[in-house]
Parts: C-alpha cells; structure tokens; sequence
C-alpha cells in the first residue's frame, strides 16, 4: 500500500509530537503544524490525504480553518478529523456541520484515531490499492491527480478532475445535477446546476480531442450518465430515467 500524507495541526507540542509518531508508526507520513496559518502554508507545497485538525488552536480556529478549506475547490475533498476537548453534542454536531469528516474527543486512544483515519480513506475512496482506476484505456490516478487516455495525459481542472473521478467510480449510471453537485462540488457550496453542464461541456472538449466525448452521454430530461458504450445502443435508460424526472 502507498503511504498517505496526513497533515496534524495541533498546538500542544506533546499531542503534536504523539499524534505524529502514532501516525509514523501506523504507516503513514505525518506532516506537523502549530497553526491554521502554519498549516494554510503547509497545503502550497502538498495536498495530504487527511488532516487531523484541533478545534481550539491560537488565532484562526480549527473549525473555523475547516469551513475555509471546505469553500475552496482545490481542498474541499480532503477528509478532516476533528480534535476537540470538549465532548458536547452540540459541538460535534458543529464540527460535521462544517463538513468535518469525524469527530475525537481527547483524551483518545491512538488506535481508535488510527481506525478512524482507515475508516475516513475508505469511505472517501482514497484506500483502493493503488489509488487509480482504470476502465478502457481510461486511467485516473487519484494520489497523482492525473487523468490520461491511451497513455496521453489530459488538462483537466480540479473540478473536472473530480467529476472525472465521480463518473469513473459510477459508470453507467444516470444522475441529475443535483446530485452531481452533492456528489463533485459537496452539499456545502452554493452553486447554480447550470455549473455542471459547463464543466460537463468542458470535459466533453477535452476528451472530444482524444475523440472520445461520447464518454459523457446526456440523458434527456435527466442528466448525465458516463459510459464507454456508446450512447446509441441504450434508448430503454434513457426513457427509464426520464420517468424519474
Ligand atoms: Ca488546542
């Protein structure tokens, strides 16, 4: 298994250095930051596949740092683990409100913070061998974010990147833009379904160069499907999706 990159930022230099070496010793390289400002320049250089994020840090609040970084294209998928003291409902309900990805309470046990991070990549798709998918000559690296057709690497956005990568793990089924938009962009932004069609228009032109735009095929009425059969042959979906409609 590769390694994962999960960034700690926690201001208590002891559960700092503990967190790092239970994270060493679980496999994974652990990248340490005292602060949000800290860690904000910690993800110029590297996108982790994980942070670990205390609630009260000096200046800029865990919390408060994770609502940032769920607004920005660019690292809203990365999956947080929230660090708190406080144990109130009310604050984990706050804490995944912001779209953190789970909650500890301190004190905790390393090994159930470790469960918990396997637990987090998983659901977030990151833990699958090698983290790539293939389908035809199609190949999606997810830890490179490199997306190629026939060995041939495509220019795609961030955002197309992840549609992408959406698709990929979802072929051959329909789905609307909303559900596109909870899917790629997250429940938590705020942005018109007319969004989709142009980055659906977008990707359709990157991969209309390598002639495969059919990849992306319009359903009707409903929305967008991705396949690598070909859109002519599958009437009968078209018209079952349109009943959902
Ligand atoms: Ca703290």
């Amino acid at each position: 298994m590769s390694s994962f990159t999960i960034l700690v930022v926690e201001d208590e230099e002891a559960i700092r250095s503990m967190l790092v070496m239970v994270l060493e010793q679980a496999g994974f390289n652990a990248i340490a930051a005292g602060d949000a400002q800290v860690a904000q320049s910690v993800l110029d250089d590297t996108v982790p596949d994980l942070i670990i994020l205390d609630w009260m840090l000096p200046g800029i609040s865990g919390v408060e740092w994770a609502r940032r970084l769920k607004k920005e294209s660019v690292y809203q998928d990365i999956p947080i683990i929230l660090l708190t003291a406080r144990g109130e409902e009310e604050d984990k309900i706050r804490g995944l409100e912001v779209g953190a990805d789970d909650y500890m309470t301190k004190p905790f046990s390393p090994k159930e913070l470790v469960a918990r991070i396997r637990a987090v990549l998983r659901r977030t798709s990151k833990l699958q061998g090698d983290g790539s998918i293939t389908l035809g000559d199609l190949v999606l690296d997810s830890e490179q974010h490199r997306l190629s057709i026939a060995d041939k690497l495509l220019d795609v956005s961030p955002t197309e990147f992840r549609l992408m990568q959406f698709f990929m793990t979802h072929p051959d089924k329909v789905f609307n833009r909303t559900q596109l938009l909870d899917q790629v962009w997250g429940r938590s932004v705020y942005i018109e379904e007319r969004t989709v069609d142009v980055h659906i228009r977008r990707l359709r032109k990157i991969l209309g160069e390598y002639g495969r735009e059919d990849l992306v095929q319009t359903v009707r009425g409903f929305g967008y499907r991705f396949s690598l059969v070909d859109s002519g042959s599958s009437t009968e979906t078209i018209q079952d999706a349109s009943l959902l409609n």
